[in-house]
This record gives structure tokens, sequence and C-alpha cells, in this order.
């Protein structure tokens, strides 16, 4: 046993899966895992979906791993503004960065700029209570929304905005996005992807969720259903199962036809770019082209066909991806937005001090669900103990006893266990499953006190 001690950037899943692996290594190793946030757990906490709570149940695991002795969490402390990236590689022997990729890609069209042309991501952080977005103002007072993106978590967005409300009233999403969604006028979705029906990267669960959704209309052009014998040979080989089974469920849901009873209206469009929102001093229309599609039948190119048309809406979503961002002076690929590396250590990295690694999302930018990033996680650990043992690094003979402090207060596990019981029992007494509390200065509040807040999701003023 070397007992190395080790810090974690990142509290999300990646970042307690890089814990796990070092902490059943057997090497005796002490890990500080360090969040920007008071509350641990990231996308899991604020990007997973409200309605989705079974998936959360992954925190438990991360509890678990948090109880270790050999574990220290530092909440509230940014590394890179209240300590530097530098001073954790003096304390630490090794750093693994798992700060995650969340930040959501713009359109880039005239037009994007406009209020209410907003990003997945800002929306989702908005309806999960990301302190970030505390102030964000969407707005639900057009009858028509545009939602740009044929993945999971354009998904997840059409289906908040089309959800019947009480059902989204019992979950843990924020107070004030349940509040603003209860005058919600939207009644029509637009779910608008630039490729085909066998192109798109939803998964069937959530197709199906969402093409099932009670009091929701569907309305898909029959054209997009017509598919060439190419690519009918393409569903018919073993390894595209899963794309055929979300091509039957597209469409069965479209023949089944018009529910004339139901109040709302999802239209799932395929093979359509924007390319001008229009707007005066908010977006009124999204004018969009038509494409084809160009390319081997597995790697298929939208190429725009020259025919427009346009949908008047008052909230464009744009949900094309998500980017990482640098962090100081640690190399970064601007093109892909990731931390380059080989199997998790960091390349390039000509800075002194502890030996850099990456874990989740800023390591192989974002794809994957929760659980891919255990493998991934384990992956970098490899890599970080071989290079222990190629005497790459060492376990430090002198270092500093502790950090130089940070600005903002810090949170250990125990204060963020005081605040998750206060947003947990505030819920409990109305129903759901927790009342987020969304300003830190309340969270540091109940951290110090134990007590909740009156009204726990406010923004602090
Ligand atoms: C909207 C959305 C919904 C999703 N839904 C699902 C789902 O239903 N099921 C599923 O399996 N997967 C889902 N995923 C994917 C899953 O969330 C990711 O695979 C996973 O969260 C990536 O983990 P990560 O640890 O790399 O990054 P993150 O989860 O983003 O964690 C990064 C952490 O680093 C912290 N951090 C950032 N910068 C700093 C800094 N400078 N200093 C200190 N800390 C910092 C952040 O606060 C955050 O806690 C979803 C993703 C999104 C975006």
């Amino acid at each position: 046993m070397f007992e190395p001690e080790i810090a974690i950037v990142g509290s999300g899943p990646s970042g307690f899966f890089a814990a796990e692996a070092l902490l059943k290594a057997g090497i005796g190793a002490r890990v500080g895992m360090f969040d920007r946030l008071p509350t641990p757990y990231g996308l899991v906490r604020s990007g997973v979906a409200p309605d989705h709570q079974q998936i959360k149940q992954v925190v438990k695991v991360f509890d678990n791993l948090a109880s270790n002795p050999q574990f220290s969490f530092f909440g509230n402390i940014d590394v890179g503004s209240d300590i530097s990236l530098g001073s954790l590689r003096s304390r630490y022997d090794a750093v693994i960065l798992a700060y995650g990729a969340s930040a959501g890609t713009s359109l880039s069209i005239p037009g994007s700029r406009l209020a209410q042309s907003i990003t997945a991501s800002d929306f989702v952080g908005w309806y999960n209570g990301h302190p970030d977005f505390a102030n964000f103002d969407p707005r639900f007072d057009h009858e028509c929304a545009v939602v740009v993106g044929h993945g999971n978590v354009a998904i997840d967005v059409a289906r908040i905005l089309l959800s019947d409300h009480a059902r989204l009233a019992k979950t843990d999403m924020a107070d004030h996005a349940i509040e603003a969604l209860r005058h919600s006028r939207v009644r029509r979705v637009h779910l608008v992807g630039r490729r085909g029906t066998i192109q798109a990267s939803f998964t069937t669960a959530e197709l199906r969720e969402l093409l099932g959704l009670s009091d929701v209309r569907v309305v898909i052009e029959p054209d997009v259903l017509q598919l060439d014998e190419e690519e009918r040979g393409f569903l018919e080989l073993p390894v595209n199962a899963a794309i055929k089974r979300n091509f039957g469920i597209i469409s069965d849901a479209a023949s089944r036809g018009s529910d004339g009873e139901a109040t709302r209206e999802l239209h799932l469009k395929f093979l359509a770019s924007p390319v001008t929102i229009e707007g005066t001093d908010r977006v009124e229309a999204v004018h969009f082209v038509r494409n084809r599609l160009e390319g081997p039948i597995a790697c298929r190119r939208a190429v725009p066909s020259g025919e427009r048309f346009s949908i008047s809406a008052g909230l464009t979503i744009a949900s094309i991806g998500f980017q990482g961002r640098p962090l100081g002076d640690v190399p970064f690929d601007d093109r892909r937005g990731i931390i380059p590396n080989v199997e998790g250590r960091v390349t390039g990295d000509s800075i002194g001090g502890a030996s850099l690694y990456v874990a989740g999302w800023i390591k192989r930018g974002a794809t994957g669900i929760i659980g891919t990033n255990r493998a991934d996680a384990a992956e970098t650990v490899r890599t970080l103990l071989a290079d222990f043992r190629d005497k790459r690094w060492s376990v430090k003979t002198d270092r500093p006893q502790a950090l130089a402090p940070p600005g903002n207060p810090r949170i250990n596990f125990a204060d963020w266990k005081r605040i998750d019981e206060a947003e947990c029992r505030s819920g409990q007494e109305v129903g759901r499953p927790r009342r987020k509390i969304v300003s830190i200065d309340a969270m540091l509040d109940i951290a110090r006190s134990g007590e909740a807040p009156a009204t726990p999701s406010q923004p602090a003023a």
C-alpha cells in the first residue's frame, strides 16, 4: 500500500466512479473530491429529468462511497477561481479532472441571440434548480415552441414542455419552474432534427415515452417514413436492431392518426435545419430549410435542398450538443471541447506538480449515459496506477498540510446531507421527493444550522 492522496475535481458520476476505483484498488488511497457547488452528483442532480426519479437512485452508490473514511468532499469550491489547480497539484500526488462538459452549444444562425432563443443546457439547469440558472426567465406565453435536435436531451425538453402540469408538480423540479410551467400556454412543440428517422439518436425507452404522452397528439409527416431499398436493408442488419425498433415506434405513432380529444401536439419533424430566427425583441418565428441526405448509408449527411418553411413560435430551445471548457493552463482541444488525453492521462501537460488525469465528459466529450462513466473512470484509474508503477509520479514525502483557504466557505459531505435532509423533509410535506434549494446562501445557512428555510427553492434576492 503506497497510500497516495488523490484530488478529484468534480463530483458528478465520473468523479464518484473514479473515487470508487481508487478506494477499491487496495492501495490505501485517500480521495479529496472538489465541486464548485455545495451539492454533489453533477448532472444526476442538475441534468436528469425530474420525472425520471428512478435514474437518480444511483446517488445511493455515491453516498455509500462518501461514507468511506478515506473520502472527503469539499463542496462550494470552484477549482480555478476559489483555489488554483496549482495549489491542488502541490498538495496532492495526482489530480483527476472530472468537471464535465455541460455548457450547451448554441445555434449560430442569424437571430439566435434573440431573447427566448436558449439552449437545452440552460433550460434543463433552470428546471432542475441549478443555482447558475435561478434567475433565468424562459417564457411560455406563446402556443408554440421549437426544440432543435434529435437526442435524448431534446426528448426530455419536449416532454417537459408537453407534460401535464399535475404530473410535473409531483416531482423534484425546482419550485420556480413548476410555478412558471403552471401558467404555460405552450400547446404545440415542434421537435426538429436535421437528418432522417433512422439517423436520430433517441434511445427507445425515451422515444416510446414521448410518443405515448397522454393528452398529446403526435404529428409526423408521412414522407419521412419512406425508406429506399438501401435504407430498408440497413435496418435489417442485426447491429441496427435498436434503430429498427425506433423506426417501428415512429411509424406506429404516425399511423395512430389524430386523437381528436388531445389538447397538445407534438410535431416530430425530420430532415430540416433552422436557418434564421426572426423577431424584433424576442423569438417570433423560426425559418427552416428542408434537407436531403447524402453519403454512405452508415453516416449520411444532411444537405440543404433549398425548400423552406417557417414556424411561428415564442421559444426556441437548441439541443445540439454540450461542450467542455478549458481550466487554467491545462491543455485543451477546442475543436472537440475536451482535455486531450491517452486513456485518461492528460497529454501535452508541461506544468509541474501532481500528475494530471481526466475522466467522464471532459475526457471523451458529452456522450454516454451515467453508467458509461464507470468504465471510463476505471480506465483512468488503471492508467494512473500503471503510471505510478512506471515512476511517472510518486507519493510526496513533503506536502503542505492544508490547502490555501478558498474564498468560499467549504461544504463537507455531512453539511450536504443536512441540505439533502432539509430538501427531502420539505418535499415530503407536500408529497414530492424533495424541494430543491436553489440559492447557495440558503444552502450555506442550512449547512451551518441544519434548518430549512420557509421557501427552500427561492433564489437569493
Ligand atoms: C440534460 C441531461 C440529461 C441526462 N439524462 C440522463 C439520464 O436520464 N440517464 C443517464 O444515464 N444519463 C443521463 N445524462 C448523461 C449523464 O448525466 C452524464 O453521462 C454524466 O453526468 C457525465 O458525468 P461527469 O461526471 O463527466 O460530468 P457532470 O455530471 O457534469 O459532473 C461534473 C461536476 O463537476 C463540477 N465542476 C464543474 N466545474 C468545476 C470546477 N471548476 N471546480 C469544481 N467542480 C467543478 C460540476 O459542478 C459537476 O458537479 C444526461 C445528461 C444531460 C445533459
